[in-house]
């Protein structure tokens, strides 16, 4: 089965317009290497996406998706840890000043967890696993209060990766040396709009405004 016309079009598209007009910022950024302004730890969905969500040109973030945007905690005798190693490169290799975990609405990995349906997938398979990260997780009051049972559990999503991202001693390091911020969001698929976790209140509201 071929690639999908639709994306051999959308290259040719890409080619044409964004690399041809930005190519002395392509080659820059070949040349010179990548020095993003945060990472970014979202969910896989298709429906969320980064870059435009952030207007954020190529370069701007370095992203790590996975299931429900979850961080593991840090697990030194771990095997294969992909979202683990990306969060060591971020805080490590490339020093990025901020970490942002981005969670969203509608969210079927959080969702599938909420439901129950962890326990329906088979022990050989991947999700199930990997949703048992959601173990544990506990839902505020005043978010089950102001926006319903689903948006709550998709913030505790955010606070537990955010409480993870903290076990790890390079980030715990950085943080306390002042050169690393960690951020809370929350995506609103049907109106664009983000919600932050307030370090003060420990609440997502509003963005406040540049
Ligand atoms: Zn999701």
């Amino acid at each position: 089965m071929p690639l999908p016309r639709t994306l051999l079009e959308g290259h040719i598209r890409f080619r044409r317009d964004e690399h041809a007009k930005n190519r002395g910022r392509y080659l820059q950024l070949a040349e010179l290497g990548q020095s993003p302004t945060a990472m970014v730890i979202a969910c896989c969905d298709a429906r969320v996406d980064v870059s435009a969500i952030f207007d954020a040109e190529a370069g701007a973030l370095f992203i790590m998706r996975n299931v429900a945007n979850l961080v593991p905690p840090y697990e030194p005798e771990g095997k294969y840890h992909g979202t683990s190693a990306a969060v060591e490169y971020a805080a490590t290799a490339l020093k990025v000043p901020h970490i942002i975990v981005l969670g969203h609405s509608h969210c079927g990995g959080v969702n599938a967890y909420r439901r129950g349906v962890r326990d329906k997938v088979p022990e050989q398979g991947f999700i199930g696993r990997w949703l048992t990260l959601l173990d544990g997780v506990t839902l505020v009051e005043s978010d089950i209060f102001a926006y319903g049972d689903e948006l709550a559990f998709e913030f505790a999503a955010v606070r537990s990766s955010l409480a993870n991202l903290h076990t790890f001693p390079f980030i715990k390091k950085r943080m306390e040396e002042g050169l690393l911020a960690l951020h809370g969001l929350h995506f609103d698929l049907g109106s664009g709009e983000l919600l932050s976790l307030e370090q003060d209140t420990g609440r997502f509201a509003a963005l406040p405004e540049p």
